[in-house]
């Protein structure tokens, strides 16, 4: 009868296909391998061996989102729901792609793919969101901070031309594609909580902005044909860069600490918890 009926259903919204994707990128060394391999080998079951992963070519894992952990379409489900127990056994799941974070292979294998995931239409390869990871231990560093600002930068801007719709006449949006930036390592004593980690990333963009509109503007006070490339955040590049600036072009992006290591101790701020929520909200 009814019960049976509901039941169906539920299970039916619970147990959904890996039908959403999400594209890990960062700087080397930040932790990408390390997440990359925790999350498989915490969704798979004993009879899958986990892969090894290297640092130097993408891969495409399918993980499952702890069973308590809430996602959009469930967010008020308590924990003595009895669905969660249908939800362990039929988790959500989604999948991630790990890029090489080393500078030499960001324009052609991250950076490439954030271009072709987001311009796609397939929901095989379609993108749901970004992590950006970076390590908050190592952004003291100023080359460390610059190398990882620089690579954030690029991967807003894409997301940014994207968003205003550049070389398209297309009146329908396209969905928004949000950005979390895991800041990584927070078990190190010396890692800068998540708030500085913001405010660093954002005032180092502002000087990378700064110094590319001034290139784009003698460039074409010298008469050259300077490339018409757009400047992050305001166009005319008066205000000051935050996050903030982006929701104006619909780019939701949030800075959320963790740590790969100690994941299984549940200690406060270790883990990757928070960055599962944050994906959980995407799906
Ligand atoms: P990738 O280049 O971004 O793929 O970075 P890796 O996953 O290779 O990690 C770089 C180094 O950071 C490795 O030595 C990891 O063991 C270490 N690492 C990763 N996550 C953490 C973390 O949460 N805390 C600490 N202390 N070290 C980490």
């Amino acid at each position: 009868g009814v019960p049976i009926l509901l039941h169906i259903f539920f299970f039916r919204t619970v147990a959904s296909p890996p039908s959403s994707n999400f594209l890990l990128l960062g700087p080397s060394g930040a932790g990408k391998t390390a997440f990359t391999t925790l999350l498989e080998s915490k969704s798979s079951t004993s009879a899958k061996k986990t892969q090894t992963h290297t640092s130097q070519t993408s891969t495409l894992i399918t993980v499952s989102l702890p069973p308590t952990v809430p996602t959009a379409s469930n967010r008020y489900r308590s924990i003595n729901d009895p669905s969660l127990k249908e939800a362990s056994k039929n988790p959500v799941r989604y999948r991630l792609k790990d890029t090489p974070g080393h500078g030499k292979l960001r324009e052609s294998q991250g950076l490439a793919e954030l271009v072709s995931m987001s311009a796609s239409k397939d929901i095989k390869t379609k993108i749901r969101g970004v992590v950006f990871m970076v390590d908050t231990a190592a952004l003291t560093d100023e080359a460390t901070l610059r190398d990882s600002a620089s690579y954030l930068h690029d991967v807003l801007l894409v997301l940014q031309q994207r968003a205003l719709g550049k070389g398209k006449s297309s009146t329908k949006r396209d969905a928004e594609i949000p950005v979390l930036i895991a800041g990584n390592k927070q078990d190190l004593f010396t890692a800068l909580p998540a708030g500085s980690v913001r405010e660093r990333l954002e005032g180092e963009i502002e000087r990378i902005r700064k110094s590319k509109s001034k290139g784009l503007m003698d460039a074409s006070a010298d008469g050259g044909d300077a490339e018409e490339e757009e400047v992050l955040g305001d166009d005319d590049g008066k205000g000051v860069f935050s996050f903030k600036l982006l929701e104006q072009v619909g780019i939701k992006v949030d800075v959320v600490g963790g740590a790969v290591k100690g994941d299984a101790e549940e200690e406060v701020g270790s883990g990757v918890r928070r960055w599962e929520e944050w994906i959980g909200m995407c799906l």
